[in-house]
């Protein structure tokens, strides 16, 4: 098979490991900046151009695509998939997750457990307060909605910090949720690796001393864990939900269960290969393979 990476950086850990992951499996791996391309749209033949050149086909793609280009990055991979080749993610789906608002509303209809939640729009003084009630008071965490990577992420301990929090970004224009402080987390986060509808790696973070955030980019660390069946459970009901088939779900274990914080689109592999020592992206791979090959086999005899 012919499979692109789509992917900015060549260098990355992830866009090597999968690179590495589809020549160990004998196919042609291409990586291919989704920047680059020009999409071009013609009644009934659509193509994707990489500097000026028309790319041939393809068998898959494998959609790596940053939080700052999303809207690009997904124009990219529906063009690919109006060519009719198979991605690990579908545009819809990425973008769909890339929105917070709209993924927690989507996770909540499908019953997936949820930290309490609460998004405003500027609200005026007198209602700043009632935001921090409706998720049960301080400490209350307050979540900038276009941040990533733990920026923007902030613990609220006292009513008063959590004013002044919310007024500061507002006043930026910015807009934010709020949301239950859940302390029996410790500090510490689940990360579920999902591909193909199964859980193939699981790691627990956690933050370093005294830093209730446990992303790695915040120095936090990562051990490999035994996921409950519930914790499973919960990471392929929100992938299914977001309509991710390879994505990374967080979660915090809650006295009532795991609850989801983020499902992601393009999960990074070096923390959970380092953790966990799985092949992650040789599960990806081999996804592509099942649903290639496993589609091509459902047409014999048709
Ligand atoms: P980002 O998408 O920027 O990583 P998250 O919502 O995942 O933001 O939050 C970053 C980290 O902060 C999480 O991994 C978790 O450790 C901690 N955290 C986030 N929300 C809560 C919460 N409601 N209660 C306790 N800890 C939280």
């Amino acid at each position: 098979m012919r499979i692109a990476i789509l992917s900015t950086n060549p260098d990355l850990y992830s866009t090597q490991r999968l690179l590495t992951a589809v020549r160990e499996r004998n196919h042609e791996g291409v990586i291919v900046n989704h920047l680059n391309c020009h999409v071009m749209i013609e009644g009934g033949r659509p193509t994707v151009l990489l500097d000026g050149q028309e790319l041939d086909q393809f068998d898959a793609i494998i959609p790596r695509i940053g939080a700052s280009v999303t809207d690009y990055g997904c124009a990219v991979v529906r063009q690919f998939e109006m060519m009719k080749v198979f991605t690990t993610a579908k545009s819809q789906a990425i973008m769909r997750a890339r929105n917070k608002l709209r993924s927690l509303q989507v996770l909540s209809k499908a019953g997936v457990g949820l930290p309490k939640t609460v998004i405003a729009n500027h609200p005026k003084n007198g209602n700043v307060n009632r935001l921090i009630e409706l998720v049960g008071g301080p400490p209350v965490v307050i979540k900038l909605l276009e941040g990533t990577q733990g920026i923007g992420v902030v613990l609220a301990e006292t009513a008063k910090a959590a004013r002044s929090t919310i007024e500061a970004f507002y006043g930026l224009k910015k807009h934010v949720l709020v949301q239950e402080f859940i302390a029996e987390a410790r500090g510490s986060d689940i990360r579920a690796f999902v591909v193909g509808g199964k859980v193939v790696g699981a790691m627990r973070r956690q933050g370093i001393d005294g830093e209730f955030r446990s992303n790695l980019h915040r120095g936090g660390n990562a051990i490999p864990v035994i996921l409950t069946e519930q914790e499973e459970q919960t990471a392929i009901n929100a992938s299914r939900a977001l309509g991710l088939k390879v994505a990374g779900v967080d979660m915090l274990p809650s006295d009532r269960g795991p609850l989801v914080l983020e499902v992601n689109s393009s999960p990074g592999l070096e923390g959970i290969e380092l953790a966990t020592g799985i092949n992650v992206a040789g599960h990806i791979i081999a996804y592509i393979e099942e649903k290639i090959l496993g589609d091509e086999s459902d047409m014999v005899g048709v």
